[in-house]
């Protein structure tokens, strides 16, 4: 039995929005001189988790509309967003695959074990290759080898996403401060400031080192969008911690300490970069006390499973 068949029982029922929440968080020793909120968009479902879904939601539409059978797609083998199109698949009905960045494996990742499961075709590409992923001709190349399929980019990050990430703002009764959110392929990011009002700073935290070059990327993204002239945002890059899915003996305590003063989880590939970082922040009193901060749990947290190794031997040797 996949790991994740275990742990998680609810994972063919239908992505919910609803489900999603503004609620308040308190940081390490700041407790309440500060006015944070974060937006459980983990709660959305258990493996089409987060900004997952957001990014999904329309391209799933689409894809229906149109009458595709098979969605192509593209990810890192941990990657949570392949494990979204497996289980999307899977309920909507459609067949997927997957393109995924490195050597085959000897043994399968619980990830792509997971994604196998759910009936995903698998195929690497090496890194070189892995490089064109974007680049439509490449994409359509591929895409000749099988029925016609819907292609969704890397971490599902397109127009459509955007449009799905920018009704988070519904879930939020007043103007923020501030929107914190992880970036990743830059979708989520681009959506936040798309919906934004233009008071709003929207500030992303890249999960990869020198992340500063994400900031063309996601200008790119954005300019769909006139409405975008004058919007406040930026990139914090220096919250990685070495690398994508580093990690320390710093993040672990903090991501404990965390999750034992809120009562939820974060992950630690995205999140607990981004709550680290406003930690950081307010401990250098970037914000105001009339701030209203927001941060959005973008899910995530299968990607935990797979760190498991790693956290026990940060804890076991420091
Ligand atoms: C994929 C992912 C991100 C990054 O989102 P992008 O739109 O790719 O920048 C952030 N957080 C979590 C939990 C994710 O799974």
């Amino acid at each position: 039995m996949n790991l994740f068949l275990n742990k998680y029982d609810k994972i063919l029922e239908l992505p919910d929005e609803n489900q999603s929440l503004l609620q308040r968080f308190y940081l390490p020793n700041i407790g309440e001189n500060l006015q944070t909120f974060v937006v459980r968009d983990d709660l959305i479902h258990q493996a089409i988790s987060g900004n997952k879904w957001r990014k999904l939601k329309y391209n799933l539409e689409k894809a229906k509309n149109e009458n595709y059978k098979t969605i192509l797609t593209f990810g890192g083998a941990f990657s949570n967003h392949l494990f979204a199109v497996a289980t999307a698949g899977k309920i909507y009905g459609f067949e997927t695959i997957a393109f995924v960045r490195g050597e085959e494996y000897e043994q399968l990742n619980p990830t792509l074990e997971y994604a196998k499961l759910s009936g995903m075709s698998i195929f690497y590409l090496n890194r070189e290759t892995y490089r064109n992923r974007n680049n439509p001709d490449f994409q359509r190349e591929l895409a000749k080898n099988f029925e016609n399929p819907f292609i969704v980019p890397e971490g599902g990050s397109n127009h459509f996403a955007l449009k799905g990430v920018a009704e988070i703002y519904k879930l939020i009764p007043f103007t923020p401060s501030y929107v914190f959110s992880a970036v990743g392929s830059g979708g989520t990011l681009a959506g936040l400031i798309d919906g934004a009002e233009k008071s709003t700073k929207i500030i992303g935290i890249p999960a990869i080192k020198n992340g500063s070059y994400m900031k063309e990327i996601i200008k790119n993204f954005i300019s769909y969008n006139s409405e975008n002239d004058g919007k406040i945002w930026s990139l914090f890059t220096d919250f990685h911690f070495g690398g994508f899915a580093k990690i320390d003996k710093k993040l672990v305590d903090f991501v404990y300490k965390f999750q034992q003063i809120n009562g939820f989880e974060i992950d630690f590939i995205y999140t607990a970069k981004m709550f680290y970082a406003i930690w950081e922040l307010a401990k250098q009193s970037y914000f105001c006390k009339t701030d209203k901060i927001v941060a959005i749990h973008t899910g995530g947290l299968q990607g935990n499973v797979g760190m498991q190794n790693k956290i026990k031997k940060i804890l076991n040797y420091g």
